[in-house]
């Protein structure tokens, strides 16, 4: 019997690095507190996926190849301290493209679902957009909204929206404590 893995997908740019807008700059990058001892604590109980919404590249304020410079040093940070981020999706169009891929599109859950056998209702979605959140109701996993990066300045959106996340976190390690509590 191959059992079910439980999947923690993570939003990137707010969530588990410093984004002051586009961010794409290795100089730009920082890594928000308590992500490495966060996802330290879950590492045994889950895989970890990044999906991210990439507009800047669709609006050419960076290239794909600058994506992935920037991605590849957070992932390779992490990597450091023993933290394997399975894969990355992101979007690279507009909004105003109407593509298939911009969360809360389900095209990249669908595909870690089948790619990874993942039990998605035991799953977690992160992020601080309330797209993120509604990409975790629309898979019908949980979510954590959170109050870093743009959470704060997005807080009323989420409400006026009466988008529920399971939980709103303050940070990062708040949240991952919150998911421990709930194992
Ligand atoms: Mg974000
Ligand atoms: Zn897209």
């Amino acid at each position: 019997m191959c059992r079910k893995k439980k999947a923690i997908i993570l939003d990137r740019d707010g969530t588990l690095n410093e984004d002051q807008g586009y961010v794409h700059r290795i100089k730009d990058f920082q890594l928000l507190p308590g992500i490495i001892e966060g996802l330290n604590l879950l590492k045994n109980k889950f895989i970890f996926f990044i999906i991210s919404n990439q507009s800047g590249i669709g609006k050419g304020y960076y290239t794909f190849e600058e994506f992935w410079k920037f991605n590849n040093h957070l992932t390779s940070q992490l990597e450091q301290k023993d933290i394997k981020i399975m894969k990355t999706y992101f979007c690279p169009h507009r909004i105003e493209d109407n593509c298939d891929c911009r969360k809360p599109k389900l095209k990249y859950i669908k595909e870690i679902i089948s790619e990874y056998n993942i039990d998605i209702k035991n799953s977690w979605v992160l992020g601080d957009h309330p797209s993120d959140v509604q990409l975790g109701i629309n898979s019908g996993s949980r979510s954590i909204y959170l109050l870093t990066g743009h959470g704060n300045s997005h807080l009323k959106n989420l409400e006026d929206k009466r988008i529920n996340p399971t939980y709103i976190a303050k940070d990062f390690l708040t949240a991952i404590r919150f998911i421990v509590l709930n194992l």
